[in-house]
Parts: structure tokens; sequence; C-alpha cells
């Protein structure tokens, strides 16, 4: 039958079998849509890396011998959604059967399905041939028991025979964080991360043509990240040679002056599947193998459980929670997000660079996500629409499926409980541990309250104070609620007071 084959923006897998030969019958089409613009207010770099990535995509396919239909953001006939372009080409070029690769977002699952219904040919779905794991893996292993990525993760290790020897893991530990997780000391030099160097200035002339809204800072001639599977290849033997070596040591670390330390980069290749799981992991592998001299267990099990441990958790833990895991409000925040989310206009040094970072790079490490911004959102109650909204828009690397669990679950706490045990919550103290943000700040990282006082202190105990019914029972938090019981009552008082009037104007913070 004459099939025509959707390609969705992040299902760049140039290894999937569909490719595997060339066929006359089959036709693929890929479509930069207006539908894809404006479900959320995206960063102008993400725009710009998915355009470009999925043009260089159809063009090595149609370089094979592929037939591809690729329709422009600006091409005349655009029909701007997906399902109207797809039904006008099926129409115009009589196509008898429709294929698409499962989206890994309920929004395009659902509109996908509901195009199918809608047609009257014959339609089929496949796998992207790039997660280890299949949609309800996960869901299965719990049995609808609590979601707990520990025990997930120890049952990756064990299928896919990752560091293990024989049925324990290799030097019996299934964990090095205790090893890992330390300041940035500057005992080993620091390393530039892999910048390309594409000009993609006449893509943004085409998106600012077409009126796109977006948001942050680009250099469109000097356009840095790998748009290719070749590129992403490039950027994680950068890593495997450069970063690994000490990756987990510092990988909760943060500094002002330099954006990723030992941190990969490989997300939004990887989000887009330009490069797979399996690949990155058993790349990692071989260069622990046989450099092992140099690289130790720690930095190696720590990255390893980033990709087959809490990436596969949360797509699992998603299509388990969705739909409705994206209205979850645990807290019931409703506070509005601060202006400054926008333009990292803020007094708070940590959030003035995190925010900003991510305005000028459309990325940010894990910990300035979830330990400094997100924990700012949890402790001030905002909401978390916005907090989603704003995660889901900024990051290159964020599409709903790791967005939201990561976001909702993870730093908001909002879904109650299902991605974490407790609530990743910390006052200045930990900032100033793990960052050298602290001695450039406005606020002091030493106080509570008073002048200058630093916000996180008095926001971190008004968060378990106003919480009490919902967190003290927790086993994992008793400390908190017992050290808020030791306090002295005008202390507490004081503190109390000063978390108001912060709350009260959050945007002039
Ligand atoms: P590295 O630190 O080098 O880690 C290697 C890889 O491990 C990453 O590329 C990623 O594929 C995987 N990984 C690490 N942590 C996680 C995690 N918590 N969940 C899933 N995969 C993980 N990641 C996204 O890919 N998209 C998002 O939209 C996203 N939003 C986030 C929002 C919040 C609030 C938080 C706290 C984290 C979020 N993360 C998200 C997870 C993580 O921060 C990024 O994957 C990571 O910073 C990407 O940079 P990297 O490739 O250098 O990662
Ligand atoms: Fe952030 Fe407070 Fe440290 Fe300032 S003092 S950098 S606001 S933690």
């Amino acid at each position: 039958a004459k099939t025509l084959r959707l390609i969705l923006g992040d299902q760049l897998n140039s290894k999937h079998s569909w490719y595997n030969n060339v066929d006359d019958n089959v036709t693929y089409i890929m479509l930069e849509v207006m539908q894809e613009q404006q479900y959320v207010m995206h960063h102008v770099q993400k725009i710009l890396a998915f355009f470009a990535a999925m043009r260089n995509f159809a063009h090595q396919l149609t370089q094979h011998g592929h037939k591809v239909i690729y329709v422009n953001l600006d091409d005349r006939g655009n029909k701007q959604d997906f399902s109207e372009n797809i039904k006008h080409v099926i129409k115009k070029e009589k196509f008898e059967r429709l294929e698409y690769q499962l989206p890994d977002e309920y929004r395009l699952d659902e509109q996908l399905k509901t195009l199918c219904n809608e047609l009257d040919i014959d339609t089929a779905t496949a796998d992207t041939e790039h997660f280890l794991t299949e949609r309800f893996d996960v869901k299965d292993f719990f049995g609808g028991k609590g979601y707990r990525m520990e025990s997930f993760y120890r049952h990756m290790r064990q299928k896919h025979h990752i560091l293990m020897d024989g049925d324990d893991p290799v030097h019996n530990r299934w964990n090095f964080d205790a090893d890992n997780r330390k300041r940035y000391d500057g005992k080993v030099p620091l390393q530039e991360p892999l910048n390309f160097d594409h000009d993609v200035l006449a893509l943004k002339e085409m998106i600012d043509a077409a009126k796109v809204k977006y948001f942050g800072n680009v250099d469109a001639k000097h356009f840095a990240w790998p748009l290719s599977r070749k590129e992403a290849l490039k950027v994680l033997q950068y890593f495997c040679e450069n970063l690994l070596p000490n990756f987990g040591t510092y990988e909760d670390a943060m500094l002002q002056n330099h954006i990723s330390l030992f941190h990969s980069r490989i997300s939004f290749a990887q989000n887009v599947k330009m490069i797979s799981p399996a690949e990155v992991v058993g790349t990692v592998l071989d260069y622990y193998k046989k450099q092992s001299h140099n690289i130790s267990i720690a930095q190696v099990e720590g990255f390893v459980r980033q990709i087959i441990g809490w990436r596969e958790f949360m797509r699992g833990v998603y299509w388990a929670q969705m739909p409705g895991y994206d209205e979850k409000n645990f807290f019931k925040h409703h506070t509005e997000i601060p202006h400054w989310f926008w333009d990292g206009n803020t007094k708070m040094n940590c959030l003035n660079k995190c925010i900003g970072q991510s305005l000028n790079e459309a990325w940010a490490h894990h910990i300035q996500r979830l330990m400094v911004i997100g924990n700012f959102g949890l402790l001030a109650g905002i909401n978390p629409d916005d907090m989603d909204a704003w995660y889901l828009g900024i990051y290159i690397d964020a599409i709903q499926w790791v967005e939201i669990t990561n976001t909702r679950g993870m730093s908001q706490f909002a879904d109650g409980g299902i991605i974490a045990s407790k609530p990743y919550v910390a006052s200045a103290a930990y900032i100033n541990k793990m960052s050298d943000y602290c001695k450039n700040c406005h606020y002091d990282y030493k106080k509570k309250h008073g002048e200058k006082a630093c916000p996180y202190n008095s926001l971190y105990w008004n968060f378990f104070d106003r919480n009490a019914d919902k967190l003290e029972k927790n086993p994992r938090i008793g400390m908190a609620y017992n050290n808020l019981k030791k306090m002295k009552p005008d202390e507490r008082q004081r503190i109390m007071e000063q978390a108001e009037a912060y709350l009260e104007n959050l945007n002039a913070l």
C-alpha cells in the first residue's frame, strides 16, 4: 500500500528499523507547525535546535534515497497543525496507509489517535526503538504500589547486566552517592563544554517573520547545540574523555562563572533520539573498562543511574500517571510566578545566575534546576502550573514526559510523593555549601531574619510551618519539625514575620 510515515520532531532516530530499506511505496513526512510553537512559550534556542535538527534529519533521509515530504513553518500550504496537514497530504497524494512512531507526549498521543479515527485508511503505530523500557513497564513493575526509583534502578541493572558481578553489584554497592556530590574544590581543572558553531540566522529570521512568540537569548551565528547524530556522538566522546572522570564527584556542585562543570549536556541529543540511552551507557561502560585506572566506579555508577534509572523511571511514571498528573497540586500552591523568572533580574545571586544562565543557554544543570530554582518555587508556594510552563519552555531538553515528572513531581512535590519520598527543599546553608553564589550576594546566607536576611532561610521554615498537616507525619521529615519545635517562640515568630514580608512581594526580592 502507498504509505505515509510521520516523523515527529523528537523522533530523529536514524537507527530505526523503518530506514533499513528504501521502499518506493513509503514516503516520510516531517512538519514544522505553529501548533508546536504555541502549547507553551519556548526558548528561542529550543525552537531553532528542533527545526535545524529536523531539517538535517530530512536531508539525510533524502540522501539515503528515502522519499521525504518536509513542510517548513512558512510554506504557503502549511495548515500549522499536524492532523490538518496529514489529512491534506493523504487526500492530495492518495495515500492508502498512515504509520507513526508512538509519541512520548500524552498530548500528541491523543491527537494522533483521534486523527486515525477520523481517517478512512489503514493506520499503524511503531515503537520509537529508543528507550530501554516500554511505556508501561514501570507501572507493571510496581503493580500500582508506590514508585521508588532505587528499586526500579536495581532491577534495570540486573535485567541489562550493567555494572554487575553475577547477581551482585560490582564493588558490592548499588550506590556511590556518599563518595560523590562534593563542592567544587579546584583540585581538578574545569573543562569548557563542547560547543558547536552553527549559523542558524536564516532559520531565526524565518521564525521572526512568522511571528513565533519566544523568549531567551541566542547567538544565531554561533549556535552551540549538536544538530545531527554525528555531533551527538562527538558530545558523548568529549564527555567520556574530559568530563566523566569527575562527573560524580562534582555532580551537585555549582559555580557562578562556569555553567556546566562536568555535566555531559547530552540531554537534547538524547531527547530528540539522535542517540539512544543504550548507546550512551554502552559507550561510557566501554570507556570505563578500557581506562579503569583513570575513572572510578563512583563516577560511572553516578552517570549510569541518571540514564537507566532516572530517565526511564520518569518516563514510566509519566505514562502510569497521565492523564491527570499535569493537574496535581498537593500543597494547593497558587502564587503567581515572579517576573524575574523571565529576566533573571533579582538580587538573590543564586537565582540571578541560574535563571540568567538558563535564559542565555537554554540549559542549566540538575542541581541548579532542582535546588536553586525549583527549591525557591516550592518554598514560595508558586503555582505548579506556572512552574511547569516555565520549565517546559526554557530548557532545550524539555519535553513533557521528562519535564513534568521532574518539575511537578521531583521538584515541586505537587504529586504528594509519587516520585520523591520527601520534598527537595533546603535553606541557604545548602546553597552556600554547594556553590560560590552566596559570597557575592546582596543577602546574607547566615541570617534568618532582619536586614538582608537570605529569603531561602525564612521561607524554608515557613514552608514546614504552613504545611505541618501534610508533612509532619512523614518519617523522613521529622528532623525539621523537631528543630522547629525546639526554636524559641520569639525567634520562630521573627522568622515567620520575615517570611510573610518576603512572600507579600516576591517581585521585589
Ligand atoms: P547530566 O547531568 O550529564 O546527566 C546525564 C543524563 O542523565 C541527562 O542527559 C539525562 O538524560 C539523564 N538525567 C539526569 N537526571 C535526570 C532526571 N532527573 N530525569 C531524567 N533524566 C535525567 N531533563 C530533561 O531531559 N528534560 C527536562 O525537561 C528536564 N527538566 C527538569 C526539571 C527540573 C525541575 C529538574 C530538577 C530536572 C530536570 N531534568 C530534565 C533533569 C536534568 O536536570 C537534566 O536531564 C540534565 O540537567 C540535562 O543535562 P545533562 O545532559 O548535562 O545531564
Ligand atoms: Fe542565594 Fe541566599 Fe546565597 Fe543569596 S545568600 S546566593 S539568595 S542562598
